[in-house]
């Protein structure tokens, strides 16, 4: 019997790599996508073009593949819902309807006895200006935010007056940590209780986009056990198949929280390409196809720097090291905070 087919939902960077992952175990990739641009298409075997609710053009998609994932979590729920009546959806649809949203989000893994930061519903101003004790705090829409989109800092009730927030959506409010660091754990979970996992990364933000990633992570070893332990556990909890990471804070006292659950391949996770014998994209196109889980090793230490913007046009003259990987998403237009393209350093 052959491999599978994968489908891939989502075109842009993660589904490129995914693709690429593929095809080095031969393994076609169909991506389907909502922007006729779509990157991923350069790396794909095939594209197809529509939008998240085009039934018909989606069907075409599900005909061609034997299993579907996808690159980014916010592909509406009743799209993959209907897509798993047919074909095998991975990871579960119903995680994703838990994950979109920051509160189901954190009801869900507290109930697990998983730290987050203090947080609370937002429906409207008078559960805002109720909530003060929560100041300084992060306002944030609970569905559809990414790279620090749709999310407002709150430093004191006196911002309250001065906030042009549109109260059709539904929001959280989350204190602020006071950060020491940010880290992030990748696990891929290919049944009950086998795992391939990936020691925790350490994350720089920028305006709230990742700009630097880097293996080991200035830790303590109590930190890197624990932030690794709840990643297995939400997995495990989940039934999750595929590769998923946790972002994390640490506060200045050595505290861990949980900051968001990502379903999918994750950008702090790029430089598992060239640090380990499989990376992350390679482990998920394995868990989700039900292929052979090989045991996965570091090779090397790495760092990865995030292309964003103009970053990219000197990267695109230069000339590299044998121990530099640069990546260039191909994006047909430079665009301000727009991630164009990484590139990772190893270390022995
Ligand atoms: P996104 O979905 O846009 O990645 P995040 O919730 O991860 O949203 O927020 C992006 C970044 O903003 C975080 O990585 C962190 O640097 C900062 N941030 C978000 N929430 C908090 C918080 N409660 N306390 C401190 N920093 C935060
Ligand atoms: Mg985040």
């Amino acid at each position: 019997m052959g491999k599978p087919i994968l489908g891939i939902i989502g075109g842009g960077q993660l589904g490129s790599m995914l693709s690429t992952a593929a095809k080095e175990i031969d393994v076609k990739t169909v991506i389907y996508c909502d922007d006729i641009d779509a990157p991923a298409q350069n790396f794909a075997n095939e594209f197809i073009y529509g939008k998240y609710n085009d039934e018909e053009k989606i069907n075409e998609f599900v005909s061609k593949v034997d299993v579907v994932t996808f690159e980014f979590e916010n592909i509406p729920y009743e799209t993959l819902n209907k897509i798993s009546h047919n074909k095998k959806v991975l990871p579960k649809p119903k995680i994703n309807k838990i994950v979109q949203n920051r509160l189901f989000e954190k009801d869900f893994v507290n109930n697990i006895n998983i730290r987050t930061t203090s947080y609370v519903a937002v429906k409207n101003d008078s559960d805002l200006k109720s909530s003060t004790e929560l100041l300084p705090g992060i306002l944030k829409t609970c569905t559809l935010g990414y790279d620090g989109k749709g999310q407002f800092k709150i430093n004191s009730e006196k911002d309250l007056n001065n906030l042009n927030v549109d109260f059709n959506k539904e929001y959280i409010l989350e204190k602020q940590v006071k950060l020491k660091k940010e880290i992030s754990v990748i696990v891929t979970r290919f049944s009950h209780q086998k795992y391939e996992i990936y020691e925790p990364i350490e994350n720089i933000h920028e305006d709230q986009i990742l700009k630097y990633s880097k293996i080991p992570a200035d830790i303590s070893e109590k930190l890197f056990h624990k932030s690794m332990d709840w990643a297995t556990l939400i997995a495990e909890e989940l039934e999750y198949i595929g590769t998923l990471c946790v972002e994390y804070f640490i506060d200045k006292n050595d505290n861990l929280y949980l900051n968001e659950i990502a379903p999918r391949v994750h950008n702090s996770g790029h430089l598992t390409i060239n640090s380990h014998n499989i990376s992350q994209f390679e482990n998920h196109v394995r868990a989700v196809c039900g292929l052979e889980k090989i045991e996965t090793k570091k090779l090397y230490n790495a760092k990865m720097i995030n292309l964003i913007g103009e970053d990219i046009s000197f990267y695109r003259n230069k000339k590299f090291n044998e121990n530099e990987f640069f990546y260039d998403y191909l994006k047909n237009e430079i665009k301000e905070k727009r991630k164009m393209g990484h590139l990772t350093i190893i270390t022995k």
